[in-house]
């Protein structure tokens, strides 16, 4: 994965011109297919913006209805050096990893899991489910220094919402503007905020300037700086040194803030592994195919998803395969 850009100068944090938007620019989503069951349109990672931040994969799914298909079914299959964040508009998860959890996730409610050195983990539709689906999967490369750590997980019951003019702000990772923050564990500065306008509402959400952002409409027409359409089905890269951004909607609208420090370290992303360098994923992947270090998944109903074969894996640069 290539080093972000960072500009020579820091913005100055008392500016008194303030820095809006400096390189908004309109990115595409990709399609994705997750396990045998799904296709998401994948934000992160894409060949003019590997990374925002830390956050190395963001992944839309739904709304669906789950009722005509077979929903999430994503067997055991493992994660390396990154963390993987879970966060439901509609509907139901069921997550079983390999420390024994065994977590069924709803819309209001976060699971952040810890991959460290190794990690494999199950999603599904759960039995009893709703009959629709709607969300965001993204993972957080980890930074050196607890990339080889134990691995962990949380499931917090619910995450901090602040009022902002009009919009609501659910804040996922990270903290906003009052110091509102959630308890996700993380280990490089990051934020992730679910931002809800009500029609006719507009808002201006105070942002860290030393942080890259970007903006995933997740539906519903929004305004940004009273010159950008944000619409569905797009992603926007807002770059590094914003200090706002003012938000309207005619009809109401729901996005996905993120936002991070840039990450420094170079990275290979090869299917679910994040690491310094190739020997590390070609001993990760023949661990997994051994059966080595990953652990079990217990119950779930289906077979462990098979690593991509070695030539899908690049001598440099990165891919992201699921
Ligand atoms: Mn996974």
């Amino acid at each position: 994965m290539s080093r972000q850009t960072v500009p020579d100068t820091e913005p100055h944090p008392y500016s008194a011109e303030p820095r809006s938007a400096p390189e908004t620019r309109q990115l595409r989503l990709s399609g994705a297919r997750l396990g045998n069951s799904l296709t998401v349109r994948r934000a992160l990672p894409q060949a003019r913006r590997r990374m925002v931040g830390a956050w190395c994969l963001l992944d839309h799914f739904g709304p669906m209805d789950v009722c005509a298909g077979r929903g999430m079914d994503v067997g055991p299959h493992p994660h390396m050096g990154l963390q993987t964040v879970t966060w439901l508009f509609k509907g139901e998860l069921l997550h079983r990893n390999s420390l024994g959890y065994q977590q069924i996730i709803r819309p209001g409610q976060l699971n952040i899991m810890t991959a460290g050195q190794g990690i494999a983990h199950s999603e599904e539709t759960p039995a009893g489910h709703s009959g629709c689906l709607h969300g965001v999967q993204m993972w957080i490369a980890l930074p050196r220094s607890c990339r080889h750590g134990s691995a962990d997980f949380e499931h917090l019951d619910s995450v901090p919402s602040l009022r902002i003019d009009d919009a609501m702000a659910t804040v996922l990772v990270g903290s906003l503007c009052d110091g509102t923050a959630s308890a996700a564990s993380v280990h490089s500065p990051l934020l992730a905020a679910d931002i809800r306008l009500p029609a006719e509402g507009a808002a201006t959400l105070p942002l860290d300037p030393g942080f890259e952002h970007a903006l995933l409409p997740v539906y519903g027409d929004t305004l940004l700086h009273d010159g950008i359409w944000l619409r569905e089905e797009q992603f926007w890269d807002l770059g590094m040194g914003a200090d706002r951004i003012a938000l309207s909607s005619p009809r109401g609208s729901r996005l996905l803030l993120v936002g991070g420090e840039p990450f420094d370290e170079k990275l290979q992303l090869w299917w679910n592994f994040v690491a310094a360098d190739r020997e590390e994923i070609v001993r990760a992947r023949a661990d997994w195919e051994a059966g080595r270090r990953f652990g079990k998944v217990s119950n779930y109903r289906g077979e462990r998803l098979p690593a991509p074969p070695l030539a899908e894996l690049p001598g440099a640069g990165s891919s992201a395969k699921r």
